[in-house]
């Protein structure tokens, strides 16, 4: 199957990302792939979803990227690591899509959300969807793990309305056994969005054993409110939903006997961030 055939026959709109997605761009010759990246006329996407309201303000048509650079235990969505596990979409084709939405977003104030995987992976197309959602007035949200925030110029970052930053471990140590990387890049792209006075809306996953030190959340919640720029904080419970993807790609998921923490566990986070003056939820 050519490139072409399988832009034309992969299925862009899911009805969410929990969908396993495997191989659909591997047709793409690598030539092409890094041609793609440099340039980002095409880029690679596990798919599209609409209605979403817990991407960003109102309703929101999320796409959702493919290829990460972390490997975070409790990831959803692993079928996103892999860039040529998406499906290969031109820019153009993306903003058309987004275009059948723009009245919709608009009266229910909500917008677009670029998500993954890592969004930031494929920078360059990033930047022209966000570009083509502005011009056509949409709300624009960047969802981002933070780590890659230096490949964005300040003119850049200007086409976002809201940065949706996840951090992931305040202690480097646990973050890098979590994620395979280091918090330092997270932060410090908070502390430029800050200096930028772009509002971030802050999410942190609570892991029984992993991520739910108290310390480690209170000094997130001490930073974040530090920030000036942080409207809000949604702390998410770890749940298994993805786990099925983990077995069905043959990844070893070490989280198998994690449980999703107590409601007063979850009330606690949030009463760590909400000390600070934070709207959490
Ligand atoms: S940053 Fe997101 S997509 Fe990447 S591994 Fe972590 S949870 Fe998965």
């Amino acid at each position: 199957m050519s490139a072409t055939q399988s832009r034309i026959e992969a299925p862009l709109q899911a009805q969410s990302p929990f969908e396993l997605r495997v191989k659909l761009g591997a047709a793409v010759p690598e030539s092409q792939v890094r041609t793609a990246l440099a340039s980002g006329d095409m880029g690679f996407l596990h798919s599209f979803t609409t209605g979403s309201t817990v991407d960003g303000p109102g309703v929101r048509v999320v796409a959702w990227t493919s290829g990460c650079q972390f490997r975070c235990l409790y990831c959803h969505n692993p079928d996103t690591w892999t860039l040529t596990n998406g499906i290969p979409v031109t820019v153009q084709k993306a903003t058309e899509e987004l275009r059948r939405y723009r009245h919709g977003l608009k009266l229910m104030s909500g917008g677009f959300t670029l998500s993954g995987g890592e969004p930031l992976m494929q920078d360059r197309f990033a930047v022209k969807l966000f570009a083509a959602a502005r011009a056509m007035g949409i709300h624009t949200a960047l969802d981002t793990n933070g780590y890659l925030g230096t490949r964005l110029a300040d003119s850049e970052l200007d086409l976002l309305d809201l940065v949706l930053l996840d951090i992931k471990s305040w202690n480097n140590e646990r973050h890098h056994r979590l994620t395979g990387m280091e918090v330092g890049p997270v932060l410090e792209f908070a502390r430029r969005l800050a200096s930028l006075r772009k509002p971030i809306w802050l999410r942190f996953v609570l892991v029984p054993g992993i991520t739910d030190d108290k310390n480690d959340v209170s000094e997130i919640a001490h930073f974040a409110a530090s920030l000036g720029n942080v409207e809000r904080v949604d702390v998410l419970p770890f749940h298994q939903m993805g786990r099925y993807k983990w077995t069905e790609l043959k990844l070893n998921y070490q989280l198998t006997e994690v449980q999703p923490p107590p409601t007063e566990k979850v009330g606690e986070a949030i009463g760590l961030f909400r000390s600070q003056g934070l709207k959490c939820y």
